[in-house]
């Protein structure tokens, strides 16, 4: 009847604006408002693979970014905490924006560099590093930090970040990958692989 005709029509309205979030890791970048720097998709998927959330768990995603990190762990379950520590004022603030538009607000966000802005910060059971780890102390101070079976994921895509975690890894063990994506894109009226940089991802448990 028409009644009911127009409340579908209203429904299909609404939800033409909607977002609707699928539920597995690694969303579209798009999703994000971002500056470039960000961990893309597939990258992503693998890395909150690695990172493993587990119901209540404390991760700090050091070198946030536009914190695509921390909020597809946040999203995992209401329960989720996390931390994320970025240097620019500008990303933090963006951070803050992408955590209110996904629904969760719980993200904590703290301004700073690290290793200083790590002192002081609750515990956490699971690290990432996407940002300043090849800075003097600061894969040191995630290292210590870390609860004692606590997971640390660290991902690099300059050759000095690639050298702290052979390094890591040949002293710590652990687990070391190399990500290479390519994407097929138009070359000419013909189609081709555009390789993006490859990362370099370390997964140890403490
Ligand atoms: N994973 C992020 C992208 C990280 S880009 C995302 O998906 O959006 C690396 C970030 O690390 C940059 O935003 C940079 O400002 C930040 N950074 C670099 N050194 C840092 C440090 N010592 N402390 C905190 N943040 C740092």
């Amino acid at each position: 009847d028409i009644q009911s005709l127009n409340v579908c029509a209203i429904e299909v309205v609404a939800d033409a604006g909607a977002r609707v979030l699928p539920l597995a890791a690694g969303l579209d970048d798009a999703l994000f408002e971002h500056d470039g720097q960000i961990t893309k998709r597939e990258v992503r998927a693998l890395t909150l693979s690695a990172l493993a959330p587990r119901r209540g768990e404390l991760l700090w995603d050091i070198g946030a970014g536009s914190g695509s990190i921390a909020i597809e762990w946040m999203l995992a379950d209401p329960a989720m905490r996390a931390i994320a520590i970025e240097a620019s004022p500008e990303r933090t603030e963006r951070i803050g924006r992408n955590a209110a538009r996904f629904g969760v607000p719980g993200l904590v966000v703290v301004e700073g560099e690290a290793p200083a802005a790590l002192n002081g910060l609750a515990q956490p059971d699971v690290v990432f590093v996407g940002g300043g780890g090849s800075e003097p102390g600061v894969m040191e101070a995630a290292i210590a930090a870390l609860r004692p079976g606590g997971r640390l994921v660290a991902n690099a895509v300059t050759t000095e970040m690639e050298a702290v975690l052979i390094g890591h890894h040949a002293r710590l063990g652990g687990s070391l990958i190399r990500i290479d994506i390519a994407r097929a894109s138009p070359v000419g009226r013909m189609t081709g692989w555009r390789p993006a940089m490859p990362v370099t991802q370390w997964s140890w448990v403490k």
